[in-house]
C-alpha cells in the first residue's frame, strides 16, 4: 500500500520505531509491534542512523514488518554521510524487496564521525534520487517551529514547500502547541503546496527525557506543560504519565477536529501512551 493512496482515504495514524541495539531490546520492540497492530495503524515507520549507522538494522526490520505483520512499513533513509551511488543501492534494495514507501530527510551527520558529509546535502535532493530509482510513495520531514539550523522561519517555510511539491506528504517534528502546526500548514497553502502535512505526535510521559528532546529538536516546551507535568511529579512517574497522556490526547482532538490529515506517534519502541491516547480519542 502506498501512504499517498491511504491518505486519499481519510486520516491516517501510524507508529514509528527504531532498530533494537540489543536482544532484550528486540524483545520489546516486538511487544510493543504486538501490542499496537490490533490498532490497524495505515503504516508503521523505521528510523534511520544517519552516517548508516543502522543501514542493515532499518532494511531488516523494515522488509520484517511487512513479511510477518502485512502492516505497510514506510523506511527512513538519510542523506548524511553517503555516496550518490550508496543511496541508489539502499533505495534498489528495498524496491526489489517490495517496499512502496520511503521517508526522505538530509539527517545529521554524528557528532564523533569522521566521515564525509555525504554527496547530497538536502532531502530535496534525496526525493529525486528516490524517484529516479523506483515507484515509491516520498514522504519528507517538516519542521512546524522551524529546523535549528534555519537562518529564518520564512526561509525554512520556503525551502519545506519546495521539498514538499516534490515529494507525496511530510510527517512533522513533534510540538505541543497546535499554533505551530497550524502555521506550517498554512505557509504550506501560501506558498501552493497542499500536500498532506501528518502531524508528529511525542506524549511528553517523562519530563527528564522530553525537556532533553525539545532542546535538541528545537521545539518549544510550553511552560504551561511543563507545570502540569511538575505538579504531578510528587504522585510519582505514573501520575506524570497520565497528565502526558491527557494532555497529547487533547492536543491530538484539536489537531483532528480542525482538519489535519493524520497523526504519527514516535513510540520510543513502547506501546503504552499510543494505546491510551488511540483509547481516550475514541480511535
Ligand atoms: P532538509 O530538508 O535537508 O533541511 C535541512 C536544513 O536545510 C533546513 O534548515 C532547511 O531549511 C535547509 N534547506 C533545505 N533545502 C535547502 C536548500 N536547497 N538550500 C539551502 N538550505 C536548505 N534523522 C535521522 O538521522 N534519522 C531518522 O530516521 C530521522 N527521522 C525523522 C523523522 C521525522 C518525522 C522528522 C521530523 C525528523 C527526522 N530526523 C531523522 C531528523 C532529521 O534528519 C533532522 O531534522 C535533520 O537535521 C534535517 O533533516 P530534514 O530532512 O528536515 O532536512
Amino acid at each position: 500500500m502506498k501512504i499517498a493512496d491511504a491518505l486519499k482515504a481519510g486520516p491516517c495514524y501510524s507508529f514509528e520505531f527504531f532498530p533494537p541495539r540489543s536482544e532484550e531490546a528486540e524483545r520489546n520492540l516486538a511487544t510493543a509491534i504486538r501490542e499496537l497492530a490490533p490498532l490497524a495503524p495505515a503504516y508503521v515507520s523505521v528510523t534511520y542512523g544517519a552516517g548508516g549507522s543502522t543501514r542493515d538494522r532499518t532494511h531488516d526490520l523494515v522488509v520484517e514488518i511487512l513479511r510477518d505483520t502485512g502492516i505497510t512499513p514506510m523506511a527512513h533513509l538519510t542523506c548524511a554521510c553517503h555516496s550518490r551511488q550508496e543511496l541508489v543501492d539502499v533505495v534498489t534494495r528495498y524496491r526489489d524487496a517490495g517496499i512502496e514507501n520511503i521517508l526522505a530527510l538530509g539527517g545529521d551527520p554524528p557528532a564523533d564521525s569522521d566521515q564525509p558529509p555525504g554527496e547530497l546535502k538536502y532531502a530535496s535532493e534525496l526525493v529525486d534520487l528516490i524517484r529516479g530509482v523506483g515507484d515509491f510513495s516520498i514522504g519528507v520531514a517538516a519542521h512546524p517551529e522551524p529546523h535549528p539550523h534555519s537562518p529564518s522561519i520564512e526561509e525554512d517555510r520556503r525551502r519545506t514547500a519546495e521539498k514538499l511539491s516534490k515529494a507525496d506528504f511530510a510527517v512533522t517534528q513533534f510540538f505541543f502547541d497546535a499554533r505551530h502546526y497550524f502555521d506550517l500548514v498554512e505557509s504550506m497553502h501560501a506558498l501552493g503546496v497542499d500536500k498532506p502535512v501528518i502531524a508528529g505526535i511525542m506524549p511528553a510521559t517523562s519530563m527528564r527525557s522530553i525537556t532533553r528532546m525539545s532542546e535538541l529538536q528545537g521545539s518549544e516546551f510550553p511552560r504551561e506543560l511543563a507545570a502540569k507535568l511538575e505538579a504531578a511529579e510528587p504522585d510519582g512517574p505514573e501520575a506524570v504519565h497520565r497528565v502526558g497522556v491527557e494532555e497529547a490526547t487533547r492536543l491530538c482532538r484539536e489537531l483532528l477536529d480542525r482538519g489535519a490529515p493524520g497523526l504519527h506517534f514516535f513510540t520510543l519502541n513502547r506501546s503504552m501512551a499510543t494505546r491510551e491516547i488511540y483509547e481516550a480519542l475514541g480511535l
